[in-house]
């Protein structure tokens, strides 16, 4: 593994529970069942971390690990529309909205999006979340093994197209390792701001 001492942290549900905002740290999100949790284990070669996530109780909170000294990976909660009250909703939005405003040691957002369903409401508002704040995103069009290589392309294209400047993003697959070395040069590089 690139990181041999990587491990979990804590959960937060308030501003009051995030670690000490030092060093630098990669936030990575998705609409749940995007495919987040299955990329982050092969990014990071850690299955761990994915698993701790989907605890029952740890799923609706922000996820701390540290990859290395000073640097870490922040695993967002995410939600499906149908499934969450508004109550839910407005929680995750305040939290989510704290945590953006409030990180020094934020330095980018990975964005998960199931490549068959595009860009989502719940992936314009964390867009434009970053954007407000300048924090640079990098969008992982996962689960491209799912379509054929034409229509992984065209794919890329128009989420390229809809996304213009305010985000970069690839081709991904977790299932095949699709795109897994950019995925981690583009951790790398974020961590390294
Ligand atoms: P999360 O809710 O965003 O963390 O999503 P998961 O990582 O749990 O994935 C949701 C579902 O999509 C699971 O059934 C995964 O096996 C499947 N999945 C995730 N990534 C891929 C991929 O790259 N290719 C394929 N074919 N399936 C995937």
């Amino acid at each position: 593994s690139q990181y041999p001492d990587a491990h979990f942290l804590t959960s937060a549900n308030a501003p009051s529970q995030f670690v000490a905002d030092t060093g630098s740290e990669v936030a990575v999100a998705g609409r749940s069942n995007a495919g987040k949790s299955s990329a982050i284990n092969v990014i990071v070669n850690r299955r761990q971390f994915a698993r701790t996530s989907k605890t029952p109780g740890r799923t609706q909170l922000i996820n701390f690990f540290a990859l290395r000294d000073e640097a870490r990976l922040v695993d967002l909660p995410g939600y499906g529309f149908a499934k969450v009250t508004a109550s839910t909703r407005a929680h995750w939005g305040q939290l989510i909205q704290q945590y953006f405003e409030q990180r020094q040691s934020l330095q980018g957002l990975l964005l998960v999006v199931d490549i068959r369903r595009g860009l989502t409401d719940f992936d314009q508002q964390l867009l434009a979340l970053c954007h407000s704040v300048d924090v640079p995103v990098h969008v992982l069009l996962t689960k491209c093994d799912k379509l054929k290589r034409g229509q992984a392309a065209s794919a890329l294209l128009a989420v390229r197209r809809e996304l213009a400047d305010t985000a970069t993003v690839q081709l991904f697959s977790a299932l095949k390792r699709t795109g897994l070395d950019d995925a981690r040069v583009q951790l790398d590089a974020f961590l390294q701001q």
